[in-house]
């Protein structure tokens, strides 16, 4: 500081490091600082900005180094001060010279270590307790479509994130408070008929219950202005949006909301019996037929199957996946004869209103235990698989999987 040098070079001069990445390590949020004159963090900016133009301010000769590869040591985005400098300085200093180069080095092949684990009986015994006791859940079994080794890491080492404090509404927040809201304005009507009247005197109460249920998501007032006021608009738009649809579609019984069901399923295995569970976001009976709906804030992705061989195909395949197993168990713990149709709300495009699964040629949406024999055959080789010794968890061959994966340092797959 306060130094100056006629030569200069500075590395890491990437977006994230220089300026650094904001952090939030205060529990008073960004609005209330602003407001109260506590620094920010583009106070924090300010001063990174300027010991790097006092420290290039008398220099001649300057080489500013960033690095492009997107990795785990930053985004690839050079710094802000480099394109300020690039865009601002050439029409203040005539004598500036700027050359850019890009170097790159014939990379060392680190070779990737293969990771694999052995099923020893004390992970089988693990797995068994696992299987009795918490049970398998479509997401959990999605996972292991996803790759074997994450299933292990996650559901069996149960190696979380840390938890990170939102200054505004993260992704899986937003969804939470959406399902909550749809719950409150329907809790009334269950084991009831909810007729077009019931539905139209929801629209004065769609506000107060997102507020309400926004308080109690994330136990701060935090939604008056910014972001999170936005986004609570954003939800009440959807929420109106859904109600529209299930105006066109009442009168209807509405049977359950956020129904945790069960069943045990035997395999050659487990002749015991596995534990199957989920949650079904809602289930109504729409003309005597049985609905179960989910609401799916997340990426549209088609809830058709050929058949039900297709399930293994993982990420592409997960709602598909999903509605098929909340089919199966929903009709597992009904009379022999039971139908059910199983569709998803997707938030980012309900002008195609509720999405059905649907299965083979013909499209077939009613399902009864019967024409899910087959998906009950691919679970129990699934749940067989899981469970058999000789095969390991092993990591996924699509490199692609491991892009957003949480575990990719530990798998050398970064
Ligand atoms: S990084 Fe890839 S291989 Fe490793 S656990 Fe994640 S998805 Fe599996």
């Amino acid at each position: 500081r306060g130094l100056d040098f006629k030569k200069l070079v500075i590395l890491s001069v990437n977006e994230g490091i220089l300026p650094s990445k904001p952090s939030v390590n205060s529990f008073i949020p960004y609005n209330l600082r602003k407001a109260f004159k506590l620094p920010t963090q583009e106070d924090k900016d300010a001063i990174y900005a300027y010991h790097f133009y006092r420290l290039i301010q008398r220099a001649s000769d300057i080489t500013l180094i960033y690095n492009t590869e997107n990795d785990s040591f930053g985004s690839g985005e050079k710094s802000r001060f480099i394109s300020q400098l690039e865009t601002e300085l050439p029409a203040r200093n005539p004598d500036l010279q700027l050359i850019q180069e890009t170097l790159t080095f014939p990379s060392a092949k680190v070779p990737l270590i293969p990771v694999a684990v052995p099923k020893t009986q004390e992970l089988l015994d693990k797995l068994q307790l696992f299987a009795t006791e918490k049970g398998f859940a479509p997401s959990t079994l999605s996972t292991y479509l996803n790759c074997s080794l994450q299933f292990y890491l996650k559901h069996i080492l149960r190696l979380y994130e840390k938890d990170e404090p939102e200054e505004t509404m993260e992704d899986n927040t937003f969804g939470t408070v959406l399902h909550g809201v749809m719950e409150k304005l329907y809790e009334p009507f269950v084991g009831k008929m909810v007729q077009v009247s019931d539905i139209e005197a929801m629209d004065a109460q769609v506000k107060p219950i997102v507020e309400e249920v926004f308080r109690a998501v994330t136990r701060t007032e935090n939604f008056r202005f910014g972001k999170n006021h936005l986004l609570l608009g954003v939800i009440r738009n959807l929420v109106k949006l859904v109600l529209d649809l299930d105006r066109a579609d009442a009168p209807f019984a509405m049977q359950g909301l956020e129904m945790e069901i069960e069943t045990q399923l035997k395999t050659l295995r487990q002749p015991a019996g596995v534990k199957l569970r989920g949650y079904l976001d809602r289930v109504d009976l729409v003309d005597g037929l049985a609905r179960i709906i989910d609401y799916k804030t997340g990426k549209e992705r088609r809830v058709e199957l050929k058949d039900f061989a297709e399930i293994r195909d993982g990420t592409e395949k997960r709602e598909a996946f999903q509605l098929s197993f909340y089919s199966y168990l929903y009709l597992r713990n009904q009379e022999k004869d039971a139908e059910v149709r199983t569709g998803i709300y997707f938030m980012r495009n309900l002008s195609k209103g509720l999405q059905f699964l649907t299965i083979g040629p013909t499209k077939a949406n009613e399902l009864d235990l019967r024409s899910l024999e087959d998906f009950e055959a691919e679970l129990v080789m699934l749940l067989d698989e899981i469970f058999d010794k000789e095969t390991p968890f092993s990591q996924t061959e699509e490199a692609d999987r491991c892009r957003f994966c949480s575990y990719k340092v530990i798998c050398t797959r970064s």
